[in-house]
């Protein structure tokens, strides 16, 4: 059996829309000589690839302007809405090339379902779920070459929309733009997996009730760099956030998710209250854990309970997951009150396990029997 299912290709419809973007090849191309040396080893997000997906929305006229153009600095207007009130929302996936060459993305309707309700959030308008597949798969086709092939490596697609209009008015803009941009990204543990350790922060919030927690909005990272900061200044990696209404129940990462493998095999993760971000990473480990026939519960994680059972043993393992890392195991959970190892420190069995199941789907290494990718090119 092979990775096929019948959801693997791209609808009619969205094949329609890809025909629609009109291509201008860069006037500048990398040399295929610069490109591979790129490629060998990028330090994320910082070799982008020759073009960019764009289009453009107007009050008056809906998405306009569907096009792949030559990746490169945007001219704003310093009066641009986005750079003063921040209405900007965004995404992050992958494309994975197969052994046999072809390139896939995974579950890219959740994302595009993602960010019509972040847009949504921050009134920004909904780009249609086929428009935002096609651009995405009308960028990877344009450079296909910049796919990389090492093994975990993959093609980081981010694609972001933002409030272009220049007006310093407080109000929803009246002309957005929507972007794709690629850069190519190796390994993220180059050198095997290796647990992080947390801060958990009593002090800050990312988000708090009624905000735009739920929202994939840049705003929300803004918020997270203090205390993502402060915590490196003590020595932790990664900064784990309280809910902002009461300060005692786990949220999630600055940008990943977080979960829990019990003594008793249980696999739990906080329930989506509106302030936490609902990973596609989260979802797709909440199915694989299930299939695995483990009990997943989804419920407030009182912080109180979690040091009681980190102390007791009942704990047994702790990772953290986004389309970035997958999934990252966590070695040591500490705050104002306590610090933890988490098991010996090292990797958990089913974090390890979850990993490389849900890696073998993304790289067509083991059937996807959930039918999760698509075909780009
Ligand atoms: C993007 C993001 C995640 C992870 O989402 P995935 O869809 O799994 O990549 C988790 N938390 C926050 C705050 C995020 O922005």
């Amino acid at each position: 059996m092979t990775s096929t299912t019948s959801n693997d290709i791209l609808s009619a419809d969205i094949e329609g829309i890809v025909s629609l973007f009109d291509v201008t090849p860069t006037d500048t191309p990398t040399p295929d000589d610069e490109r591979v040396a790129k490629l060998a080893a990028p330090k994320f997000g910082t070799v982008f690839t020759d073009h960019m997906a764009r289009i453009s929305w107007r009050r008056e006229d809906g998405w306009i302007h569907r096009r792949i153009e030559k990746y490169g600095p945007l001219q704003l207007d310093p009066a641009t809405a986005v750079l003063h009130y921040a209405q900007e929302v965004f995404e992050g996936m992958k494309a994975y090339q197969h052994a046999d060459g072809t390139v896939w993305t995974f579950r890219p309707e959740q994302n595009a379902a993602r960010m019509a309700r972040s847009a949504h959030r921050l009134a920004l308008p909904a780009l249609p779920v086929d428009d935002f597949v096609a651009a995405c798969a009308a960028l990877v086709r344009t450079d296909r070459a910049w796919v990389p092939a090492t093994p975990d490596s993959s093609l980081y697609l981010r694609p972001f929309m933002f409030a272009s209009e220049p007006f310093l008015g407080v109000r929803p803009a009246d002309e957005v733009e929507f972007l794709v941009i690629a850069s190519p990204a190796g390994a993220y543990f180059s050198g095997g997996v290796k647990p992080v350790s947390i801060w958990v922060d009593a002090e800050y919030h990312r988000a708090g009730p009624g905000g735009t927690g739920s929202a994939k909005c840049g705003g929300n990272y803004a918020a997270s760099l203090l205390p993502q900061q402060e915590a490196a200044a003590k020595g932790f990696d990664q900064v784990c956030f309280l809910d902002g209404g009461t300060n005692t129940t786990l949220e999630e990462l600055g940008g990943m998710n977080v979960f829990l493998v019990m003594d008793d095999g249980s696999v739990h993760t906080p329930e989506l209250t509106g302030s936490i971000l609902e990973g596609v990473t989260r979802s797709s480990i909440l199915r694989l854990a299930q299939d695995r026939g483990r009990d997943v519960v989804e419920r407030r994680i009182p912080l109180t309970e979690l040091i009681e059972d980190l102390r007791s043993g009942r704990v047994a393992e702790v990772f953290a997951c986004g389309t970035a890392a997958v999934i990252t195991p966590v070695g040591r959970l500490a705050g104002e009150t306590f610090d933890a190892t988490i098991g010996t420190g090292e990797p958990g069995e089913l974090t390890m396990a979850i990993r490389e199941e849900l890696t073998a789907i993304q790289y067509g290494r083991t059937p996807d029997r959930h039918g999760w990718l698509r075909r780009l090119a």
